[in-house]
Parts: C-alpha cells; sequence; structure tokens
C-alpha cells in the first residue's frame, strides 16, 4: 500500500521524544508521503527543520483560527516569505472554528480572508479548517469565485451539499479518523457518495486517532485505517483506495513523484 497523509502535526511536541520511532512506522505501513502543518505562525521551525531534514515530509503554513487574535501584519509577511520555501507545497491550515470560539468570529474571518487573499495572489493550494462555520466559510469563498482557488477541506465535517459545492470550486475533501468513529454515521454517508477523484486523506496526528486506537497518540500509519474505511464505503479495496488518494494530492500539491 502507497499512502500520502495529507495532514500532520509530527511538529507537535507531544511527538518531540517519539520522531525517530514515528517515521520508522510510518515508513513500515507504506505513508510514502505526509505535509506537517505548521498552524501557529509564532512558532514553526520544527516544521521548516522537519521538511528540511526528511525527503518525504512536506510543509504548510498559515494561522489557525484558533489564534486569529494573535494574528499580525508582519506575520502575514513572514507567511509569504515562508510559501517560498522548496517543501512549502500549502498555505493553511486557515479557517473559521466556531465550535471553539477560541478568538472572536470577527477576527477569525479577518484573519482567514488576509490569508487566503494571499494564497490566491501567489496561487498556492489552501487547507481549510472549518468547524460548524460552514455558512461563513462558504460566503467567503463565493466571494473569491473565479480567482484559481485550490486547496482542501481538511477532516471535513459538512454536509453533503457543502461538499458538492467545494467541489464544483475546486476543492477536494480530506477524510481523518473521524470517518471510522463510531457515531458518524452522517459522516460515512457523504464520503460514500462523492467522487474519489475529489478525496484525500489524512490523520491530523497526534489527534483524532482512529478507531481501533481511539484515546491513543495518533501517527500517520494509522492513516491505513482510514483508507480502509473510505474503501469499504466504496466497495473498492483498500489498496485501491489509497493509490487514488495519493495521486489526488500528489496532484494537487503539485509534488514530483518521479
Ligand atoms: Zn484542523
Ligand atoms: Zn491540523
Amino acid at each position: 500500500m502507497k499512502l500520502f497523509d495529507t495532514h500532520v502535526h509530527l511538529s507537535d511536541a507531544k511527538f518531540q521524544d517519539l520522531r525517530p520511532q514515528v517515521l520508522g512506522n510510518m515508513k513500515a505501513a507504506g505513508v510514502e508521503l505526509c505535509i506537517d502543518v505548521a498552524c501557529d505562525l509564532r512558532k514553526v521551525q520544527v516544521t521548516r527543520k522537519l521538511s528540511d531534514e526528511n525527503a518525504n515530509i512536506y510543509a504548510a503554513y498559515g494561522m489557525h483560527p484558533h489564534y486569529a487574535e494573535a494574528f499580525t501584519e508582519k506575520m502575514l509577511t513572514e507567511l509569504a516569505e515562508h510559501m517560498t520555501h522548496e517543501k512549502c507545497v500549502a498555505l493553511g491550515e486557515i479557517g473559521l472554528d466556531y465550535h471553539y470560539d477560541f478568538s472572536p468570529r470577527d477576527v477569525q474571518r479577518k484573519c482567514f480572508r488576509e490569508q487566503l487573499e494571499l494564497a490566491l495572489a501567489l496561487k498556492v493550494p489552501v487547507i481549510f479548517h472549518i468547524r460548524e462555520a460552514f455558512g461563513d466559510c462558504m460566503e467567503i469563498l463565493r466571494s473569491v469565485r473565479g480567482r484559481g482557488l485550490c486547496g482542501v477541506m481538511h477532516c471535513y465535517s459538512g454536509s453533503y451539499e457543502v461538499a458538492r459545492e467545494c467541489m464544483d470550486m475546486g476543492l477536494y475533501i480530506a477524510f481523518g479518523g473521524s470517518l471510522t468513529f463510531s457515531g458518524a454515521h452522517n459522516l460515512r454517508e457523504v464520503a460514500a457518495k462523492l467522487p474519489l477523484e475529489r478525496v484525500l486523506l489524512e490523520t491530523d496526528c497526534p489527534y483524532l486517532a482512529p478507531v481501533p486506537l481511539r484515546g491513543k497518540l495518533n501517527e500517520p500509519a494509522n492513516i491505513v485505517y482510514v483508507a480502509q474505511q473510505l474503501a469499504k464505503l466504496h466497495g473498492i479495496s483498500a489498496d485501491d483506495a489509497a493509490q487514488i488518494t495519493f495521486k489526488n494530492a500528489v496532484e494537487l500539491f503539485g509534488i514530483n513523484t518521479d
């Protein structure tokens, strides 16, 4: 099996002493590539170092909506600079999180819009983090329609209709461990209806460990369980699901695998 974990936080301090082992497990499980997402622009050094030192780790940079209140003009300039790094393949994760509301919603929207504008200007793919905020998110995305938007709705949790509209806008939909959760009937229904050509896989590790590992520290190797779940929903082999989603990710993020 050949897999691409499109959303990891290996830079998280929880992995500090575990990285050699986790990277070994990742390789053994057939997870050939991953993207480490630096979601707090005040600390991006570990992501930078991981992606510089490991051929199989790519990077994304962006200010997560949780930290929107700490976002500054200077960071926007720094972000533009991060986008020029050789291993950087996306801007994100950016978006709106009305579940936790760690930053005021108007501040989240401003932070989101400014980074989105930068991504459009630089023509880089965007990694979207949207939680309980699809109404406002889609309004913002509709306002930039026709301007070459590309990217992925990470850890998707919305409806089929919203997923459809996202795909029509040129976006991919990514599923992680939550696809395996026992209560996730609606999400599985959505995933079963989407064309696999627009679907990506991710772990979002160290969070969201899939069944049967819930509650444990999640790691890229566990993406195999998500691939198996997606395959089951589409009546295909896990190998095929892995291969299709791998190809999708490579295309979206413009990665040369020769
Ligand atoms: Zn996220
Ligand atoms: Zn994340």
